[in-house]
């Protein structure tokens, strides 16, 4: 037994987190990252805190009594990895909320973007059992293509694979895209659940976007694929001379890597 801050994913946590403020996509206290624990590693870590318990309604069925690791209400990912006791925490998720069993110290609490994450988890546990993180942040050529690109799941997905080669291959389900919202609330959780339900990215107009994947390093590279993609988009799209990447190509591209590509995008 550890403490949770020696926990693999714990330590692999605050690192993305630093890496992601690198990037600059997460200034001052932007951006919130989560992990479901497996059964083994909630195995792993003792309990010394007294826990707090936090009420929260709608706790969607699946997720209760799973573990999640989550970043802090108000944490800057330029400090979290000097900082992991106050930064990170990890809660046990409950019928009617959730109580907090490590981390979160000075009082913190998780991230005002909880229940959009549990609303992710769940979303994506019930199409894909090997899912485990969630990770949004605002990263900036996604962020600035919603001011210049219809706002539609298909065309910005046909968009981001035309931009790189290997885009259809790493998103072949595309991503979804949402208006402009107020964030933080339980509406936009239930929207991001919702487009959740058929791919693993969704961006949030004018604001950033959120990865799910399998693995931290998984979500984070789906993050940096779309991004790419996006600053292609962004120095290019007002003054391209060739036709780009044509749908024959990407069907190709789909045919040689064995990947089924999201229906009714290319022709
Ligand atoms: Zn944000």
């Amino acid at each position: 037994m550890t403490k949770y801050t020696e926990l693999t994913a714990v330590k692999e946590l605050a690192d993305l987190t630093y890496t992601m403020w690198q990037m600059g996509w997460d200034e001052k206290n932007g951006g919130n990252i989560s992990y479901l624990l497996s059964e083994k590693e909630v195995k792993e870590f003792y309990r010394d805190q007294v826990p707090r318990f936090i009420e929260l309604k709608n706790i969607p069925s699946n997720l209760i009594g799973r573990y999640l690791i989550i970043t802090a209400s108000g944490s800057n990912f330029r400090l979290v990895k000097d900082s992991i006791e106050t930064t990170v925490g990890v809660i046990k998720i409950k019928q009617e909320g959730y109580t907090i069993i490590a981390g979160f110290e000075n009082n913190n609490q998780p991230t005002s973007e909880i229940y959009m994450h549990l609303l992710s988890h769940s979303a994506r546990l019930e199409v894909d059992p090997t899912h485990r993180v969630v990770v949004h942040n605002h990263a900036t050529e996604i962020s600035e293509m919603t001011f210049v690109h219809e706002l539609d799941d298909k065309a910005l997905t046909r968009s981001l694979w035309g931009m790189v080669t290997e885009c259809i291959i790493v998103f072949p389900d595309g991503v979804g895209v949402l208006p402009w919202m107020v964030c933080g609330n339980e509406e936009i959780g239930k929207a991001t659940a919702k487009k959740l339900t058929n791919c693993r990215i969704v961006i949030w107009s004018h604001h950033g976007i959120l990865a799910t994947g399998s693995s931290l390093n998984d979500a984070f590279g789906l993050i940096e694929t779309v991004n790419k993609a996006a600053k292609i988009y962004m120095n290019t799209f007002d003054k391209r001379i060739t036709k780009g990447i044509t749908d024959k190509q990407l069907l190709d591209v789909c045919d040689f890597f064995g990947v089924t590509p999201k229906k009714g995008i290319l022709n």
